[in-house]
């Protein structure tokens, strides 16, 4: 048994960072979980938290039932892999691997029969008598897996570990860390910021940003049903594609909703306007949403483009990668398209494509081509635009959830607003009453060189009083 529940961790540096907010987790026995996402996310600090590298500060941490927060690194069962593998570099491969346990004192036949074990699973044997420098990049990983392994923890965490490696090597470590879980079924918890690796490996992911969790979820279900805009950009290559729209038409049996986006209007099935929350904030009003489409969810096929279900749009096609199994077409929709004489005044950087079809490998499509694309309308993603959160919800039951975080983005977001406006009255006020103070020593600074410039009757009027006056509250 080894379950670990995390409750409303919070991790802020001693530098006033807050690196991690308001973390939630339960991990049942023999999971493998994935904290992903970009750099400086939080995701080392949390698994550094779990292993007691880090303080947490503030929250709870318990590892099967019992609360670890004060506990220290070595009693709380866990073993932990790093990016750098950090082997002794004047030790065997064996010694590596025994080290820790001979520090723990077990007595040898034990530490043998564990480092044995261990090799043997890890398909090291070979090389327990040799040195870590004449050993691959992937043999060493294999070591520091080892050292791990012997150790027999509850808990094993790795934090980027094949990062180091070139990408065969990455691939050929993904499956065998995948086949380690499977034979040692025991929890992992795995950081990494390669998305790839989160969905191959992962049983659940958390997928982090800006300190913040953005969903928790099954690979297949954060690819088919991501929470917001962020989730869907950072699950999938090449990434989806996004378009600002509205919707507009009709509800109920008869009418139809459509999808208005750049020049281009598309109904939309039934069985998904039927799964969008409070369709009233966004039907036939000024609310925009943001259209989500994968790239595989566009074809160029004549079966597709010819079938009368799905809709299609015209697009320029700007560059073909043939990547062997499969296409990738840079395209442009109408709206994007600039007539052929201004083409030559743009910049490169400048010409963006901004429609990406991931299409058969047979397709005949060519650069500059004008052609349909067909849209897979049933895989389609809205996104309320503002908030960012999806506006699908994947079932009827699924409604309420959707609407709640809605509602509480909505809120979080006014309370910003608010407090960006107050924030920005007080400067203006702060600068309003410095220019006035500045007003005011000019219009002393006058009247004192007007009293030595005019004549004496004048200066015995009393003009320059009230300025005098007026200084005073402002200072
Ligand atoms: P990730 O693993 O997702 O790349 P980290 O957990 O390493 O992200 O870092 C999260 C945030 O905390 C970042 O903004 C990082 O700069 C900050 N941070 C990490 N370690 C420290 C530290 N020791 N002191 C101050 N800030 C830190």
């Amino acid at each position: 048994m080894s379950s670990l529940n995390l409750k409303n961790i919070y991790k802020v540096y001693p530098s006033g960072v807050t690196a991690v907010t308001d973390f939630n987790l339960d991990i049942e026995d023999k999971e493998f979980i994935v904290f992903v996402g970009p750099s400086g996310c939080g995701k080392s600090t949390t698994l550094r938290m779990i292993a007691g590298l880090e303080e947490i500060s503030s929250g709870e941490l318990y590892i099967d039932g019992v609360l670890v927060n004060n506990r220290a690194p070595k009693d709380r069962d866990i073993a932990m892999v790093f990016q750098n593998y950090a082997l002794y570099p004047h030790m065997t491969v064996y010694d590596n691997m025994a080290f820790g346990l001979k520090l723990r004192k077990m007595p040898k036949p034990q530490i043998d029969q564990r480092v044995k074990e261990a090799a043997r699973i890890l398909g090291i044997e070979m090389y327990l008598s040799r040195k870590p420098k004449a050993l691959s990049g992937g043999q060493r990983q294999r070591v520091a897996l080892g050292r791990a392994i012997v150790r027999e923890p509850k808990v094993f965490l790795l934090d980027e570990p094949l990062s180091n490696l070139d990408a065969k090597l990455r691939s050929q470590m993904r499956t065998e860390i995948t086949k380690l879980h499977n034979r040692l079924a025991t929890t992992f918890i795995y950081v990494t910021h390669d998305q790839v690796e989160a969905m191959t490996m992962g049983t659940r992911i958390v997928v982090m940003k800006d300190g913040f969790m953005q969903q928790v979820d099954t690979p297949i279900n954060l690819y088919d049903h991501p929470i917001n805009q962020f989730v869907a950009g950072f699950i999938g290559t090449p990434q989806m594609n996004f378009f600002s729209g509205k919707l507009t038409g009709s509800k109920g049996a008869k009418g139809k909703v459509y999808l208005e986006f750049g020049l281009e209007k598309i109904a939309l099935p039934k069985e998904k306007v039927d799964l969008i929350c409070n369709l009233d904030k966004y039907l036939n009003t000024d609310r925009e949403i943001v259209f989500g489409i994968r790239p595989e969810d566009l074809h160029d096929e004549e079966a597709w483009v010819n079938d009368s279900k799905n809709p299609s749009i015209e697009v320029k096609v700007d560059v073909v990668e043939a990547l062997g199994s499969e296409t990738l077409l840079y395209c442009k929709t109408r709206s994007e398209q600039v007539p052929e004489d201004e083409e030559s005044i743009k910049s490169i950087v400048d010409d963006v494509s901004n429609l990406t079809a991931k299409v058969d490998s047979r397709s005949s499509s060519k650069a500059g081509d004008n052609i349909k694309i067909a849209i897979d309308i049933i895989h389609c993603h809205l996104f309320d635009k503002e908030t960012e959160v999806t506006i699908l919800a994947r079932d009827e039951e699924n409604k309420a959830e959707i609407e709640a975080l809605q509602a509480k983005r909505e809120e979080e977001e006014a309370a910003k607003a608010a407090a960006a406006a107050e924030k920005l009255a007080a400067e203006e006020a702060k600068a309003a009453a410095e220019a006035e103070k500045q007003r005011l020593k000019m219009e002393k600074k006058l009247a004192k060189k007007n009293k030595v410039e005019a004549p004496a009757e004048e200066v015995a009027a009393p003009a320059e009083e009230p300025a005098a006056e007026e200084e005073k509250p402002a200072e």
